[in-house]
């Protein structure tokens, strides 16, 4: 049953990523990816995706529905402790890798993630080596990134990272789904607190 799940949500993300010049332009579908057995983990980010209802139609609901169907399911990851971002930001965020080094599929070639954050939290600035595409798949969030425009972002809506370029995201008005495909050196590697 997981992993019908997972195929129905890798499906809706591929198609997706394969319709959208902005995602298909930044990396291209992994050739590579292997299922991989994950133990399911249950964080309270579960929850809030299988009850934050989604009506609308579109390639990016189609993700929305299929994660809350995989979600009992899923390895949900929290890359921070408390110490660094408190037990109420814990609460209310998580992701899963879909594909990737680690990811639910595993693959060399790339590495994406679903991620969620809940309303009201102020994800700080933080930084990472491999370069990064933020694909608002529901809800919205404030994008802010050294050297950019601050922007209110919603389903749809695109903003890319370089390299170690420190960016935060800020939840003024509820929460927000997004896929964030990764690509480059440090694909690997885990994002860290803070502007350097
Ligand atoms: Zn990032």
């Amino acid at each position: 049953m997981t992993k019908a799940a997972f195929d129905t949500l890798l499906d809706a993300v591929k198609t997706l990523h394969q319709a959208h010049p902005a995602l298909s332009d930044f990396a291209p579908w992994p050739a590579d990816l292997e299922w991989a057995d994950l133990a399911a983990r249950d964080f309270p980010v579960s929850d809030l995706i299988q009850d934050w209802t989604c009506a609308d139609f579109g390639p990016e609901a189609d993700i929305h529905r299929a994660l809350q169907g995989a979600a009992p399911g899923a390895h949900w990851l929290r890359t921070y402790s408390e110490a660094e971002v408190g037990a109420h930001f814990l609460a209310n965020y998580g992701y899963i890798e879909l594909y990737g080094p680690t990811g639910q599929y595993r693959s060399g070639q790339g590495r994406g993630f679903l991620a969620y954050w809940g309303g009201g939290l102020e994800y700080d600035w933080h930084v990472h080596e491999a370069e990064e595409l933020y694909f608002v798949l529901s809800g919205s969030g404030l994008f802010m990134s050294e050297g950019a425009e601050t922007a209110l972002l919603k389903r749809g809506a695109t903003r890319m990272h370089a390299s170690m370029q420190p960016h935060a995201l800020h939840l003024p008005e509820g929460p927000i789904l997004t896929y964030i495909p990764w690509r480059g050196n440090g694909l690997d590697g885990p994002p860290k607190m803070g502007k350097s």
